[in-house]
């Protein structure tokens, strides 16, 4: 795989950690394998990956646990 700002380098697979939008409400997908440019930071969602989303945001997926966690919103919705 090689990254499409035309870096030399080939990208590596990583898993994170992804908060995704499902009727407005947040979800978590932790371990969603995908490809990062060493050099530029460029990521790609590999197809797999692009599958299992889908799959979640679709509610095609049980969820496995709950996840919270402290929410940060710099800009006040509907200011400025
Ligand atoms: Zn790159």
């Amino acid at each position: 795989m090689e990254c499409p700002n035309g870096c030399p380098v080939p990208m590596k697979t990583a898993r994170v950690e992804r908060i995704y939008y499902r009727a407005g409400k947040p979800v978590v997908i932790r371990g969603l394998e995908v490809y990062v440019c060493p050099e530029c930071g460029f990521e790609s969602l590999p197809l797999r990956s692009a599958r299992l989303v889908e799959k979640v945001l679709n509610g095609y997926m049980e969820p496995t646990g709950l996840f919270s966690a402290p929410l940060f919103q710099p800009v006040p919705v509907g200011a400025g």
